[in-house]
């Protein structure tokens, strides 16, 4: 069996197609355009390219985007004093502190410190607490995109089992709640878990997000099952620099049923993301309905 691709690019380019209408008839019927504001803090150069693609994505749907790039000996109140300008600024729905930050600044002291409706990353403990009591909140950028897929590939997820091989709060943890939310039987795996591969094999929806280069063999796989491969690393593969995610995609893909390959899969995805969250909390903010299909 060869799985079907589910081509991140092209569920993305939807979902922001979906985000630039919105946003067109929020200016045409109440002149409101969504702004989301970016902090950067130094120079590290994965997030200045983040930033920067940011900026791009946030312009080309038609909101107002806000960059605040600051020097990398920024001190906290400093910090804090802008997050709380943002807070308080009408014309911001949504603000995003890139991580990491230098390690001077308490980075769970920042994000906390954002106004929990504007939080588009979902990183806020009021968020964090919504989500895992079934609330509405604002939802983490990348397990949202991957629940998107998910319900665009399967329909209803219930009683399916999901196995989250990763339990960290910005992907493992959020994605395990999410997909409980939509009534899966779900098992966190870890560093400490045994027998790893039987655990996996046991997953009709298996989502990998680990960081650790191609981990994931086709051997984890129960045939037919959905894989997700959150896992963005860099190697060097025959003295050329390649991308590769968490998952063996040529031995995957030869057992699912449906693979995100990587680059392409779930990567894209999170930047539709967080346009949609910047929305959503736009909509939220101006007591208007939410978009359809973009919230979890
Ligand atoms: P973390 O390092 O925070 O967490 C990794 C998790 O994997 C931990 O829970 C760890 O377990 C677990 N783990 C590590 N080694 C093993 C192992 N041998 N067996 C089982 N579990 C293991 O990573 P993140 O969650 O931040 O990111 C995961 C991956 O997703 C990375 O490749 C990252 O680059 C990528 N990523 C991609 C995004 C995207 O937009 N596509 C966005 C965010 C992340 P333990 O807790 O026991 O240590």
């Amino acid at each position: 069996m060869t799985a079907t691709v589910i081509d991140g690019k092209v569920f993305a380019a939807k979902v922001r197609a979906q985000v630039q209408a919105h946003v067109t008839k929020l200016k045409a019927d109440h002149g409101i355009q969504p702004g989301l504001a970016v902090v950067l803090v130094g120079e590290d150069p994965a997030s200045q390219v983040y930033v920067r693609n940011k900026h791009a994505s946030t312009v080309e749907v038609g909101m107002a985007s806000f960059e605040h790039r600051l020097p990398v000996d920024t001190s906290e109140p400093d910090l804090l004093a802008l997050v709380k300008s943002l807070n308080s600024d009408p014309k911001v729905n949504a603000i995003l502190v890139q991580l990491p930050l230098p390690a001077h600044l308490n980075s769970e002291l920042i994000i906390n410190t954002i106004d929990p409706t504007k939080d588009v990353d979902g990183f806020h403990i009021s968020n964090v607490g919504l989500l895992g009591t079934g609330q509405k909140s604002m939802v983490p950028c990348t397990p949202l995109g991957c629940l998107m897929m998910l319900r665009d590939h399967h329909g209803s997820l219930a009683g399916l089992n999901a196995v989250v091989v990763g339990r960290s709060s910005i992907v493992g943890k959020p994605m395990a709640q999410l997909l409980l939310g939509d009534s899966c039987t779900v098992t966190i795996a870890h560093s400490r878990t045994k027998d790893l591969a039987a655990v996996c094999r046991g997953a009709d929806i298996l989502v990998a997000a680990v960081g650790r280069p191609e981990m994931i063999t086709g051997d984890f796989v129960k045939p037919g099952a959905t894989v997700i491969d959150v896992g963005i690393n860099r190697i060097e593969r025959d003295g050329k620099n390649k991308l590769v995610g968490d998952v063996h995609y040529a031995s995957a893909v030869e057992v699912a049923g449906a693979i995100t390959p990587v680059p392409g899969g779930v990567g894209p995805m999170t930047i539709a993301c967080l346009l949609a969250n910047a929305l959503t909390a736009c909509c939220r903010a101006n007591g208007l309905p939410e978009p359809e299909g973009l919230t979890a």
